[in-house]
């Protein structure tokens, strides 16, 4: 049998196909063209990046980062529905695999929420995208009534044995009270949604005033994305139509009337080693890295084995957290905004 990467790969070039044809020409009706932010509406942009022939325009009001062309709604669908996501998800979901990274992450933000909410008992917590439940799971043993939005059929079976309420359509679709929620949380959620205005509006809607929103996603303007760009794994066109930073969440929470409370960073995954992996190991998302010449892979393969040894790597990991706490730059940011 090929192996996962292989298939992985395989999957992908074939989905490449669908949105642009062998000339390197864009398949017209698999994409919809924006030509404004969605966002802020501001037409002005610079290229901040070309990916496997996917253009990433960054607005130059609100600092958003979009794909412009992004894959249409019937697009993304069979992108979804594709044999990619299946594989993929044999390794990010249906693995069981205890305290993976993600579910560091989950408990590391669940602590961050606990503060925020004086007595847990009875009061009402939404997570969109929950994947296997880990932080809904951690949520409803401590007394939380927890609600969840799920669209994987396979994920919907295995948070039922943690909650009844599991609604299994887009957010914007639900129909639940205004002012329902006490805590609404999401993950690696909003570089997912393309048209990101609505989305939010619905999710304040639904929040209860002085209500708890927190959102986890990897900040755009982070210095392991600036120095990698495309290279970076989280430009990834068919699935990430958009990319955040504080100040361009927080223009659009604040567009829909959401306060900013707090942002917060998570400042490991930024070394300098980390850079040269990017760089020197084009990511899984990466279809069609270009060449690059003899000389400068020499050189990264060379960096790559000096940033591996004992106190190189010690003194590495320990100064790129220092400048990243300094600049406020962290890879993953959370963002906790009241309503
Ligand atoms: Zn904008």
């Amino acid at each position: 049998m090929e192996s996962y990467d292989a298939r992985y790969k395989k999957a992908l070039i074939k989905e490449h196909s669908k949105i642009f044809d062998s000339n390197k020409s864009i398949i017209e009706s698999a994409v919809e063209k924006l030509n404004e932010c969605p966002v802020c509406k501001n037409k002005q942009y610079k290229i901040y990046c070309v990916k496997d022939l996917f253009v990433h325009k960054k607005c130059t009001n609100c600092g958003l980062v979009y794909l412009d062309p992004k894959l249409s709604r019937e697009a993304t669908l069979a992108f979804y529905n594709s044999e990619v996501n299946e594989i993929y998800n044999e390794k990010k979901f249906h693995q069981l695999v205890e305290n993976a990274p993600d579910d560091l992450e989950n408990y590391s933000n669940y602590k961050i929420i606990k503060k925020y909410i004086s007595d847990i008992k009875g009061k009402r917590l939404l997570e969109i995208g929950p994947g296997k439940g880990t932080f809904l799971a951690k949520a409803a043993s401590d007394g939380f009534e927890v609600h969840a939005i799920e669209l994987n059929k396979s994920l919907i079976e295995k948070l039922k044995k943690i909650t009844n309420h599991i609604y299994t359509d887009d957010l914007e679709n639900i129909n639940v009270a205004e002012n329902f929620f006490d805590v609404i949380y999401f993950r690696d959620v909003m570089e997912h949604i393309d048209v990101p205005v609505p989305f939010l509006k619905k999710v304040h809607k639904i929040l209860k005033p002085g209500g708890v929103l927190l959102i986890d996603t990897h900040n755009i303007e982070s210095l392991v994305n600036k120095a990698t760009k495309e290279y970076h794994t989280v430009i990834f066109p068919f699935e990430h139509p958009l990319h955040w930073s504080p100040d361009s969440l927080n223009y659009a929470c604040s567009s829909v009337g959401f306060i900013k409370n707090n942002v917060f960073f998570d400042h490991h995954y930024q070394t300098l080693a980390r850079i040269v992996e990017y760089l020197y190991h084009p990511s899984f998302t990466f279809i069609f890295p270009p060449q690059r010449s003899k000389f400068f892979t020499f050189i990264l393969g060379r960096m790559e084995w000096i940033l591996s040894k004992g106190k190189v790597k010690r003194i590495d990991d320990k100064f790129s957290i220092f400048i990243s706490k300094l600049f406020g730059k962290g890879a993953k940011m959370q963002m906790l905004f009241t309503k």
